[in-house]
């Protein structure tokens, strides 16, 4: 018997609970990691918000803003950021670029309620926003929730207001309004997915008419004249703006035991903050380390600042031309961990999920080998060669780690931005947290595997 079980050690693959394998330091370093993330999350609630943030933390370390041309050497530290919504930072290395880079890709962007272009209506005295929903949410979440309103106006004469409003306590909020269960009847009949539905997540902002003003519209000019005081703003002024309505609560611990960290936007600003501390903290690396924080993840990487979008190339050949290298050498000998979230088994719903071939929370950080769906469509699926060198990697650094699947087959799946990247002839593979509720106003995380998830970027910018 006892040979069987030396046996079963030596054969079986064996995941344990990351927990078991961190020492007293580690565990005090994972929860200072998680305060340090969550400081991130509260400030970061929009992906503007996150590459001001980033901008910060990335001067604090000494980065400085790339300049086409600028002469680089191994060491120094650079960043440039595409039209305010996405950020790339890199730390020169000291072997030549044509041996290729190491590019950590997370995004910064996070599914919620965008206000429409002409948002602003009243009905039966109540005013609201029109929204459409961004990326890909259950709409019926966002109903009954605390909302902020985060973003930017252009106003008629060019200037730019910046808006963030409903996080501090003394400030207002907005919600989206429900049925009660009283009158839902009919509402109960309605699939899941339509029980609430996108022209229905009109936000609540205002009922008090203008003083002195019974005439229609009354609530509405009330509404608008506080927005002129405000912010200067007209009506028309919605036009040009992108206002972003988000869940207005902070991040928290999560459990008596407070292993957990509940927020809105783990997906993917979990991976985020992993890929700038990672970078922030790298020192004089042998390949250039390159974090790439992008937005438009949510909605397929189009437009100008997504990953489906040239300017990650554009920046790569900009540091190569520093050395005089074909940007085709650097990214053909590149390799990318796509930072990205992936779902956790969650035991009240254990039927989408493979249980021997998905992530669990608390095992450590995800190598995903692919994602997609339908038969691996719209996926880049690793080589078996880069999952053994990644694998390779942390097990020499004891960093704990699992395989994921995003679902089981036929039932579902997703796509990250590791498909753009490859498509660029770099080796790539999604590694990143595993996340209860996924997209959901309150997404669930364990700090241990955010713990994991920064080693293994720091470990992969070291490599
Ligand atoms: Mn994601
Ligand atoms: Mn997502």
């Amino acid at each position: 018997m006892s040979e069987n079980k030396e046996l079963r050690e030596k054969l079986f693959r064996n995941k344990k609970n990351a927990f078991h394998q961190m020492n007293d330091v580690q565990l005090q370093d994972c929860n200072a990691f998680a305060d340090g993330y969550k400081a991130f999350l509260d400030a970061s609630k929009t992906e503007r918000e996150s590459v001001c943030s980033a901008v910060t933390l990335l001067e604090n370390a000494g980065f400085s803003e790339f300049k086409f041309g600028m002469p680089l050497k191994a060491g120094d530290k650079v960043y440039i950021v595409n039209r305010g919504k996405a950020v790339i930072a890199a730390v020169i290395g000291s072997e030549p670029i044509a041996d290729g880079v190491k590019i950590c890709a997370a995004h910064i962007d996070v599914p919620r309620l965008d206000l429409k272009q002409n948002p602003l209506y009243e009905s039966s005295e109540l005013a609201f926003f029109k929204t459409h929903y961004y990326g890909g949410i259950k709409k019926y979440q966002w109903t009954a929730v605390p909302l902020a309103l985060h973003g930017v106006i252009i106003r008629a004469d060019g200037a730019a207001v910046t808006v963030a409003i409903g996080e501090d306590e003394g400030e207002p909020v907005f919600c989206v309004t429900d049925l009660l269960p009283h009158l839902a009847t009919e509402q109960y009949k309605r699939p899941l997915n339509e029980g609430i539905k996108g022209e229905e997540l009109n936000i609540l902002v205002g009922s008090y008419p203008f003083k002195d003003d019974d005439a229609a519209g009354s609530v509405k000019l009330n509404i608008l004249n506080i927005l002129n005081e405000k912010y200067g703003i007209t009506e028309e002024d919605f036009v040009s703006a992108e206002l972003e309505a988000v869940p207005a609560h902070k991040a928290r611990d999560v459990g008596f035991d407070r292993s957990m960290v509940g927020a809105y936007g783990h997906d993917d600003r979990v991976c985020s903050y992993a890929a700038l501390a990672a970078i922030l903290q790298c020192e004089n690396p042998k390949h250039t380390a390159v974090t790439v924080l992008t937005d438009k993840e949510e909605t397929g990487s189009d437009g100008n600042t997504g990953l489906n979008s040239a300017y990650m190339r554009y920046f790569i050949e900009d540091l190569a031309s520093s050395f005089e290298t074909p940007v085709r050498k650097v990214l053909s000998a590149s390799q990318c961990l796509s930072a990205d979230v992936n779902a956790a088994f969650d035991p009240t719903f254990p039927d989408v999920l493979e249980s021997n071939n998905c992530s669990y929370m608390g095992k450590g950080v995800v190598l995903t080998k692919y994602t997609g769906s339908r038969g691996k469509a719209n996926t880049s699926d690793a080589s078996a060669e880069l999952v053994g060198t990644v694998r390779r990697l942390l097990d020499s650094e004891g960093i704990s780690w699992q395989t994921g699947e995003l679902g089981r087959v036929d039932i579902g799946g997703g796509g990250t931005v590791a498909m753009f990247v490859a498509n660029l002839n770099v080796d790539v593979i999604d590694v990143g947290v595993p996340v209860l509720s996924m997209h959901s106003p309150f997404e669930i995380v364990s700090k241990t595997d955010l713990f994991m998830t920064i080693k293994a970027f720091i470990a992969f910018f070291n490599s």
